[in-house]
């Protein structure tokens, strides 16, 4: 089977480590035939990372000299915040049309901004873009960026789902999920042609109702490492094994560059 990782975080990330030529190496090391880069794209004041067309312009021309350097395919895409549940992204237009693969998960709810972080702690301070939402909510942004054309993969859903909740009822959060939410994510993703992702980071928050339905409306998957370190380029070993472990059939996996 083809091995891919289609979602990357390089230094121009406000939260990543590494430079592009570095990653670039690694991928080659472990054997990755196709890669994006997709660094965040929130739109909020200070956090745009991907600031200009040119700046996009500029990575894809490095990006075809690492390509004829290491022989790995890249796509320089980006990991872009919806502002609200009708799935508009947080971005430019002009920006957004130079990306050549997108993909958008949840990361805050209703994600309008990626909030504040207590110290040292992943838990964000409540503030007033994310208290009081529940199941419904997080499902209703989802949809919003399954049906918007621009979006190629949903990423690692449930990710943000239990920021809310207390360490101890984390998991229980996880757990309840509804079902029809799953299954109507899998349905939709399968009828927009949208591809689920399988996070190597994060894949534990997906149990078997989800793999059932992707089963039921062929639902395709994309496979991502999410590394935000050199350490876990190219690291999609568990992403593989899910594949493994559902049968899930190559040509489910999606195909691009
Ligand atoms: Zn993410
Ligand atoms: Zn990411």
């Amino acid at each position: 089977m083809k091995k891919i990782d289609l979602h990357l975080h390089s230094d121009l990330s406000s939260d990543g480590k590494v430079s592009f030529e570095k990653i670039v190496r690694k991928l080659k090391e472990e054997n990755v035939q196709t890669a994006a880069l997709t660094n965040h794209i929130p739109e909020v004041p200070g956090h745009l990372w991907y600031a200009s067309c040119n700046a996009v312009v500029n990575l894809k021309k490095e990006r075809d000299k690492l390509e004829d350097t290491y022989g790995v395919r890249i796509l320089v895409g980006a990991e872009i915040d919806v502002i609200d549940v009708s799935g508009r992204l947080a971005a430019p237009e002009s920006l957004i049309d130079e990306f050549e693969f997108i993909i958008s998960g949840v990361h805050r709810y209703p994600n309008a901004t990626r909030g504040r972080w207590f110290h040292g702690s992943r838990l964000p301070v409540p503030n007033a873009d994310s208290m009081h939402y529940g199941p419904a909510q997080y499902y209703a942004i989802t949809e919003g960026i399954l049906k918007n054309e621009q979006v190629t993969v949903l990423a690692h859903p449930l990710f943000a789902y239990d920021f809310l909740f207390p360490p101890h009822k984390k998991a229980e959060a996880i757990r309840s999920f509804p079902e029809i939410y799953k299954r109507e994510i899998m349905r939709i993703a399968a009828e927009e042609g949208k591809a689920v992702e399988l996070n190597s980071d994060d894949i534990d928050r997906m149990d078997d109702a989800w793999f059932s339905f992707g089963q039921t409306y062929g639902t395709m998957y994309s496979i991502g490492s999410d590394a935000h370190s050199l350490k876990h380029v190219g690291d999609v070993k568990k992403s593989y094994e899910y594949v493994q472990k559902y049968k899930i059939p190559e040509e489910r996996i999606i195909h691009v560059g």
